[in-house]
């Protein structure tokens, strides 16, 4: 339309006199600001359709209604024949005039949290006229952004296409499906604006004066309209939560806002940002340059990164106190009702144990509304609660839960899957259920194909829980509690080039040497079970040549070299998938257990062809859940997650940043000695001072509680007990890495 076109209809349909025009985006219309010579309104203009006359016609009905609230609200203007909708036969277009709302963006102004306050009063007020108001053809309108239909976004998920970020979408996608599904049909339903963003709410003085764009209005969860507000108000804020709180306070003045409304409400907050990136990637996919989409994604992005890490009982807590509700109640007497029943021997971490109550990725999230960054847990290897994994398990579990006596395709899908990681030889794998499971059986395995009894291991090792597993874990046998070393287990000196006694160059071939000594003298050996970095052992990467140099005379010996992979598997240590890796060996065994099912129970033994027969003697091997369909569809959920998201090669990134951080911070603090390990798999010495390398359990031990009440986990292990171990779920970022090393910086500073 030309600016005559304006004019003339102006002046012969509404006998108004225009003296400007200004054209405005638009969604469904093509909309202009008109100014006559006392007041200005919005010229609509769409395409003719019946179904958009009779929309936009019930629209214009309950804009009507609700004129007579205290902030402006468009109003319909009549044309001269008296209608409020002209069509235009000859173009094809209907004409619809509403009045214009004068203010500024709520968007492009501050605000005072009385400003907020008052914002959730007003949004109250409209909301409780709207629930008066009833409009059959708007009441039946369906559209992506009304929450109701938000896992209807779930189809444009494959447009997102970072992995990344496309499992946040999904985390949250879960929790909807976990969380809010099962309280849905209870939440009132009401017609709501359903777009009550910072473009739609006018303001002057920083007050809010209007609300316009009735567009979006649904029949829906009155959430979703404290949703949708609640969202645009915490982009770029600091503290969203308290910025929501303002804002809840002010509608629950107005118009009640139940508990349960408030408990959803974080994660409302959280389908409506996931709605936004989901619309986005979906409007980008053809318009690559569309500015808007673009804007509005950035913002939605930030936020939700942002909201992951918000403990959902904080957002909970927060929003209940401000209403005048109770905080959600934490069972004071957790410890002492473990206490009653759990064995003594089982270990608590930390002075003040810490109450779990839920998990995203890096995070962890307990009791009482805390946010803790994990940097210890390598079990959960891919992260906590990672969508895939868990949709995986789900789906399984509720298809077919059965045993390796039986065929089931995932079973050999999985098997071929986790094969394809090792080494050619390797061609036959068992599934258990634990890594100690894992580690008993590669040790019989080695001893039904040797028809041997001795193994060696590593001085500090650890390899399982089983009593022959103990029997090999010199960290347990050779420790408080353990009965000492067995007959048939031969102990090698750690390899240690920092604190052992060779150093240097040669030191690999100096442990080597020693060890060759001692295995040669006893002969008959059946395996050498070693980790490429021993964990329990203070994160020790083993001596440089050291194992090639014993693996090749181990073998010269009848005996079978075995790697337990437990840790140090499934690529964190960065270089390669598995640990032996680094020592550019490859052994006979793999002992797998901890990330091989992001925290499901699976362990798993690799081997070749000419071992796994020599164990089918005629005793069947069984396992009644090792390789259950559940665990091979989360085994392969972990390894698809690896692939897709590269955590390989971001451990290798994020583990050479921490690693760049602290041996910044060495150079201030002699109490940081020796800094090891590969990837995502570190260990940090602490000592009194560098020249006697004097192990400093206190400090360490004082670090890891202090870090704790900075809600950051990390552990100590060593047979010193002062190494800080640093193994973080891969998905742990440049950011995390960041801030845990500050948080030792500000300990150590004091
Ligand atoms: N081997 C190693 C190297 C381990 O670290 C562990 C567990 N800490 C195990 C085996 C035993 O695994 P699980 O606890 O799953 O039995």
């Amino acid at each position: 339309m030309n600016q005559d076109d304006i004019i003339y209809i102006l002046s012969s349909r509404y006998g108004l006199s225009v003296t400007s025009i200004d054209r405005l985006d638009g969604y469904i219309s093509t909309n202009y600001k008109v100014t006559t010579s006392d007041r200005s309104y919005i010229l609509k203009v769409y395409a003719y359709a019946p179904a958009i006359h009779a929309d936009i016609s019930a629209e214009n009905q309950i804009l009507s209604q609700l004129q007579g609230l205290s902030w402006d609200i468009p109003s319909p203007v009549q044309a001269l024949d008296g209608t409020s909708l002209i069509v235009d036969d000859t173009k094809h277009v209907i004409y619809r005039l509403l009045t214009y709302v004068n203010g500024n963006l709520w968007v492009d102004t501050t605000h005072s949290p009385s400003d907020i306050v008052l914002l959730g009063e007003q949004l109250a007020l409209l909301d409780k006229k709207l629930s008066d108001l009833s409009a059959s053809i708007i009441s039946s309108r369906s559209l992506p952004w009304d929450l109701a239909n938000f896992l209807d976004n779930t189809i444009h998920l494959a447009h997102i296409s970072d992995p990344k970020q496309r499992a946040l979408v999904s985390y949250y996608i879960v929790q909807w499906k976990t969380i809010v599904l099962p309280h849905l049909p209870s939440l009132k339903k009401a017609l709501i604006h359903n777009d009550a963003n910072d473009y739609n709410i006018l303001c002057v003085d920083g007050a809010p004066s209007g609300i316009i764009d009735f567009g979006d209005m649904v029949y829906s969860y009155v959430l979703n309209e404290l949703a949708v507000t609640s969202t645009y108000l915490a982009m770029d804020e600091e503290d969203p939560i308290e910025v929501i709180s303002h804002f809840l306070q002010g509608y629950h003045s107005q118009a009640q806002i139940s508990k349960k409304e408030i408990d959803l409400l974080y994660y409302f907050i959280g389908a409506r940002l996931c709605t936004s990136v989901l619309q986005s990637a979906f409007a980008l996919k053809d318009q690559p340059d569309n500015t808007y989409a673009q804007a509005s994604n950035r913002g939605a992005w930030d936020l939700l990164a942002h909201w992951i890490k918000i403990n959902p009982t904080y957002a909970k807590n927060t929003w209940r106190q401000a209403l005048g509700f109770e905080s959600a109640v934490v069972d004071q007497h957790l410890r002492k009702r473990r206490e009653k029943y759990m064995p003594a021997a089982y270990s608590l971490s930390y002075k003040r144990p810490i109450h779990m109550t839920g998990a995203a990725f890096q995070y962890m999230y307990d009791a009482y509304g805390h946010t803790i960054l994990d940097a210890y847990n390598n079990i959960i290897h891919v992260g906590h609660c990672h969508p895939k994994v868990v949709e995986a398990g789900q789906v399984a579990l509720a298809t077919l839960n059965t045993n390796t006596r039986y065929l089931y395709d995932v079973h050999a899908s999985y098997c071929e899957h986790l094969l394809s990681y090792m080494p050619d030889h390797i061609d036959q794998v068992f599934l258990v259920n634990s890594g100690s499971a894992a580690a008993d059986l590669a040790v019989r395995l080695a001893k039904t194909y040797t028809g041997r009894t001795y193994t060696a291991v590593l001085q500090h090792g650890y390899h399982g829980n089983t009593s022959a597993t103990i029997d090999i874990s010199h960290y347990k046998y050779g420790k408080k509690g353990g009965a000492g070393k067995s007959d048939d287990v031969i102990e090698l000196d750690l390899p240690d080039t920092y604190r052992g006694k060779y150093h240097g160059d040669g030191a690999g071939t100096s442990y080597a040497d020693d060890a060759i000594k001692t295995l040669s003298s006893v002969g008959d050996i059946a395996a050498f079970v070693a980790e490429p970095i021993v964990g329990c052992g203070g994160q020790v990467p083993l001596a440089p040549g050291y194992l090639t140099r014993l693996y090749s005379v181990v073998r010269d010996l009848g005996g079978i070299c075995i790697s337990d992979e437990v840790q140090t598997g499934f690529g964190r240590t960065g270089t390669g998938f598995w640990g032996y890796e680094l020592h550019d060996v490859v052994p006979d065994i793999i002992i797998m257990g901890k990330p091989i099912g992001n925290g499901h129970p699976i362990g798993a033994v690799a081997t070749t062809k000419e071992i796994a027969e020599a164990f089918n003697n005629g005793m069947e091997f069984f396992s009644s859940f090792g390789g259950n369909p559940v665990s091979c569809a989360i085994g392969q959920a972990v390894l698809e997650v690896i692939e897709e998201e590269e955590l390989m090669s971001s451990a290798l990134r994020t583990g050479d940043h921490l690693v760049h951080l602290f041996r910044s911070l060495s150079q201030q603090y002699q109490e940081i000695g020796d800094i090891r390990g590969s990837g995502l798999f570190l260990g940090v010495d602490m000592i009194t001072n560098r020249d006697t390398k004097e192990p400093n359990p206190a400090l360490a031990q004082k670090m890891i509680n202090q870090l704790r009440e900075k809600n950051i986990l990390v552990s100590i292990d060593g047979p010193y007990h002062n190494v800080l171990k640093i193994k973080p779920p891969l998905c742990f970022n440049q950011d995390n890495s960041e801030y845990l090393v500050q948080a030792v910086s500000n300990i150590l500073s004091k």
